[in-house]
């Protein structure tokens, strides 16, 4: 292969983390090169981590030269990495070809470490405590910008974990962008890819019922996560408004078929707001929800967003809470706070799920 035998790109050349193992096969094939370089493209970029053409010293000199006419390697500038004060949590800001900014944060626990990444540039949803819902939406991120997140995370931590979990819970709601969404774990699933397995994605949503609907029909088998957050639909409709349209009947029962579909339990998210949702009547209630499905209830003390006024419940609150519901609830986890407003910039809210 030569730099003259390559079928030059009439466009921009697309972004290589946006494309399918069959995608890029097809891609290069399109360019005059034979389909088995995207294989071994592949594998130097997710396997081997190395970006820079040149350096994957089994294609052909003339291909490496010429390769970036045709895919585009780069990931987009990290504006800006913040560390929590015990050096576990990081969120980083991300600058898009677009000036758009994303952010994505990473946990590291005794067990794992865990990446939250964003769906959208802002959200629609409006989530009455959440920092991201105050931006609205500006845009939904393309598979390339989602798995460019996990990209620059694992690069930050050296990729020394063998394993890592993602949950996309960052800023946007994922369901509300699910054709990109589902395009990035179809990339970061592939085994000659990063191989991430199912058992180790996990997508949030606040209860779009069709998308959990569709998400299980696409068998990617991954977890789903409820941001819940309230008993009643009377709270649940100022906390989380799109309630008004799938109320929690609706929303309990699809994630229950979710469940049968998938043969997973889901994670009930609830952020405990001080005063509002924590009440022993909610524990009660939270109760009676998670024994009608195969599920788990993750209880977060809400981070205060700065211009909210919600409240953080006191530790002892949090722990009548817990203590009201561990009897009755098949399980229950309490997240405690790790990096402090570093959460309050995830869009959820520190929702994160490492034990998913
Ligand atoms: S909590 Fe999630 S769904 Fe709700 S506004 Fe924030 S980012 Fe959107």
């Amino acid at each position: 292969m030569t730099p003259a035998s390559l079928v030059p790109a009439t466009g921009p050349a697309p972004s290589f983390f946006g494309m399918s193992r069959d995608r890029l096969r097809r891609h290069v094939l399109g360019h005059g090169v034979p389909a088995f370089r995207a294989e071994q493209m592949y594998a130097w970029v997710y396997q081997k981590h190395v970006r820079d053409p040149l350096g994957m010293t089994n294609l052909p000199r003339g291909f490496r030269e010429s390769v970036s006419g045709i895919c585009d390697f780069a990931l987009p500038e990290t504006a800006s990495v913040h560390k929590s004060p015990d050096g576990n949590t990081h969120k980083f800001v991300l600058r898009l070809a677009d000036g758009a900014r994303v952010e994505s944060v990473s946990m590291r626990t005794p067990r794992r470490l865990t990446f939250c990444i964003s769906s959208q540039v802002g959200c629609a949803l409006k989530c009455s405590f959440c920092a991201t819902g105050l931006m609205g939406l500006k845009r939904n991120l393309r598979a390339h910008e989602i798995v460019a997140q996990v990209m620059t995370m694992g690069d930050h931590h050296g990729w020394r974990d063998d394993r890592f979990n993602i949950v996309y819970m960052g800023m946007g709601e994922p369901l509300a962008n699910l054709a990109a969404v589902t395009e990035s774990i179809r990339i970061l699933h592939d085994e000659r890819g990063l191989n991430l397995g199912a058992r180790r994605v996990t997508v949030s949503t606040s209860g779009l019922v069709p998308q959990i609907e569709e998400l299980a029909k696409l068998d990617l088998q991954v977890g789903l996560a409820i941001s819940l957050h309230a008993t009643t639909d009377e709270l649940r409709d100022e906390l989380v408004p799109v309630n008004k349209r799938w109320p929690i009947r609706m929303l309990l029962d699809a994630a229950r078929d979710y469940s049968r579909t998938v043969g997973r339990r889901v994670t009930l998210e609830y952020t405990l707001l001080g005063g509002v949702n924590d009440s022993m009547e909610d524990a009660d209630r939270l109760a009676e929800f998670a024994r009608e499905l195969p599920s788990k209830v993750n209880l977060i003390p809400y981070n205060p967003v700065p211009g909210l006024d919600w409240k953080r419940p006191s530790p002892a609150a949090v722990e009548a809470f817990a203590e009201r519901l561990y009897p009755r609830a098949p399980a229950v986890t309490v997240r405690h706070t790790q990096g402090g407003e570093i959460w309050a910039a995830c869009g959820q809210l520190g929702g994160l799920t490492p034990e998913a």
